[in-house]
C-alpha cells in the first residue's frame, strides 16, 4: 500500500478512504471482474492478494451508480447454507455496447459486444486494396451493424491494425503489407451516431494487431488462473508478417515520446544480412524468414521461380507434415528455427522472458517447438533466463483482440467519472 496518496491522518474521511484505492487495483479488480463473472468479493480479493474490504470500497460507488450488479450465486444446495447466500458481481450492460474491427491483411471482421461478453453482430468483408474505399467499407459495415441493436449505445470503437500506429492512437501510420500510410481512422468513424445520444464523438481506439493480440492473451489468462497474474510477457504474432506486443507490468509498452506506438515492430528487424527483399524496402527482415507466410517460398524453392508450381499455403503445409510428407515437415522445422532466433534476440534486448505465441503459425505448433525452444537454448537467453514459450490463439486474437481494445478503453477512461 506504499503507493497510496499520503493524507493527514485526522482529514480523512469515509469518502476519502474509499477513494483511496490505487488506480492500478482499481483497473486491475475491473479487468479481473469482467475475466471472471459472476464472481464473489471474496473470490475477487483472493486471487489479487489484497483486503476485502478494498473490493467493497472500489466497487461501491459504481454498484450505487448501476454500472456493476449484484445477485446470488447459484448454490449447490440450498437446503444446506447457512445464513445469507454469496453475493456475486456482474457488469451491468446499461444498453452499451462496443465495437470491434480487426483490420487484417485480406480480411477486414467488424463485430458489436457488450460489456458481458455477449456478441451482437459480425461481419466481414475482403480488404479493399484502397485505404479510402476500405474505410468506407467499414463505415457502412459499422453502420448496418448498429441497426440491428436500435434501442442501445455504442460506446468505443477498438480497431486492431496490421502496422504501427500513432502515440494517440487515432491514425494507423504505415501498414507494409497494405502500403497504407497516414490512415486517419478515428477521424473517419468519430462521428458514427450508433444510438449515440449526446453529441460527443464516439471514442476510436486504433491498436497495432500485436498489441490486440497481446491484450486478448492477458485476459484469457486472467479467466484461466487461479494464482498469479501474468504481468510480464511478449507476444510474438506471426501471419503475413511478424509483430510483437509487450505487457510489461501488468500494461501495454509501446514505446517512449514520438516513437510511442513504434515498440514491437521486430518482424523488420534484419537477421540476414543482404538476405530476402522485404515489402518494407529493407533486406533480411525477421519475417521473411518466420512468419508463417515464409513458409510457401521455403517449401517451393526454386520451384516456384519457375512458375510452374502454385506455392502452398502455410496451413496446406501444415495438413501435409500431418500427413508425412518429409519436405513439409523441413519447412516447418526451418520456420521453427527462424522463429527461434528472433524470440532469443526479443527476450535479450527487453529482458522479458516469457513468451505467447499466436497467429496461424501457431496451427504447426507441433512441428516448429522442438527447433524453435532449441534455437532459444543455444542463445544467450536460453543460457541466462528462465525462459518459457506456449501457443496462443491461432487466429491471433482477431475480432476478439479489438473488442478487447475497446473495452480497455472504457475500463481504462469510462468509469473515471464515478470512481
Ligand atoms: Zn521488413
Amino acid at each position: 500500500m506504499s503507493d497510496l496518496p499520503e493524507t493527514k491522518s485526522e482529514m480523512v474521511s469515509k469518502k476519502t478512504i474509499e477513494t483511496m484505492v490505487p488506480a492500478k487495483t482499481v483497473k486491475l479488480l475491473l479487468r479481473l471482474l469482467r475475466a471472471s463473472q459472476p464472481v464473489a468479493r471474496i473470490e475477487l480479493a483472493r486471487r489479487l492478494g489484497i483486503n476485502r474490504s478494498i473490493v467493497t470500497d472500489t466497487f461501491k460507488p459504481l454498484i450505487n451508480a448501476g454500472l456493476i450488479c449484484e445477485e446470488p450465486l447459484q448454490p449447490v444446495n440450498t437446503a444446506r447454507l447457512q445464513g445469507r447466500p454469496p453475493i456475486s458481481l456482474s457488469f451491468n450492460d446499461n444498453g452499451k455496447y462496443f465495437a470491434g474491427v480487426s483490420l487484417g491483411v485480406r480480411l477486414i471482421q467488424v463485430g458489436l459486444t457488450t460489456l458481458s461478453g455477449q456478441t451482437l453482430a459480425e461481419d466481414e468483408f475482403e480488404t479493399p486494396p484502397d485505404s479510402l474505399a476500405a474505410v468506407k467499407a467499414l463505415k457502412n459495415s459499422l453502420e448496418k451493424l448498429c441497426a440491428r441493436v436500435p434501442d442501445q449505445e455504442l460506446t468505443v470503437i477498438g480497431v486492431s491494425v496490421p502496422g504501427v500506429t500513432d502515440a494517440a492512437r487515432r491514425k494507423l501510420l504505415y501498414a507494409p503489407h497494405l502500403d497504407w500510410r497516414d490512415v486517419d481512422l478515428a477521424t473517419a468513424l468519430e462521428n458514427l451516431r450508433c444510438g449515440k445520444k449526446s453529441a460527443d464523438k464516439i471514442r476510436v481506439v486504433v491498436e497495432n494487431d500485436a498489441t490486440a493480440a497481446a491484450v486478448y492473451e492477458a485476459r484469457l489468462r486472467l479467466k484461466k488462473t487461479t494464482g498469479g497474474i501474468l504481468k510480464d510477457f511478449i507476444l510474438v504474432r506471426s501471419g503475413t508478417g511478424i509483430g510483437v506486443g509487450l505487457i510489461m507490468n501488468g500494461e501495454v509498452y509501446r514505446g517512449t515520446g514520438k516513437s510511442e506506438g513504434v515498440a514491437g515492430e521486430f518482424g523488420h528487424t534484419t537477421i540476414v544480412a543482404g538476405g530476402k527483399p522485404c515489402v518494407c524496402g529493407n533486406r533480411g527482415c525477421w519475417e521473411r524468414y518466420a512468419a508463417a507466410a515464409a513458409a510457401s517460398s521455403l517449401y517451393t524453392g526454386d520451384r516456384m521461380q519457375l512458375g510452374k508450381v502454385k506455392p502452398p499455403r502455410y496451413v496446406e503445409i501444415v495438413e501435409r507434415a500431418e500427413a508425412g510428407e518429409i519436405r513439409a515437415i523441413r519447412t516447418l522445422e526451418k520456420i521453427g528455427e527462424y522463429l527461434g532466433i528472433g524470440i532469443s534476440n526479443v527476450i535479450t534486448g527487453l529482458g522479458v522472458p516469457r513468451v505467447i505465441l499466436s497467429g496461424r503459425i501457431v496451427y504447426g505448433w507441433k512441428f516448429i517447438r522442438k527447433p524453435l525452444k532449441e534455437a532459444i537454448s543455444n542463445s544467450l537467453a536460453g543460457k541466462l533466463t528462465d525462459w518459457s514459450i506456449e501457443p496462443g490463439e491461432p487466429r491471433g486474437a482477431g475480432l476478439g483482440g479489438a473488442f478487447e481494445v475497446a473495452v480497455e478503453e472504457y475500463l481504462s477512461y469510462g468509469f473515471n467519472h464515478v470512481i
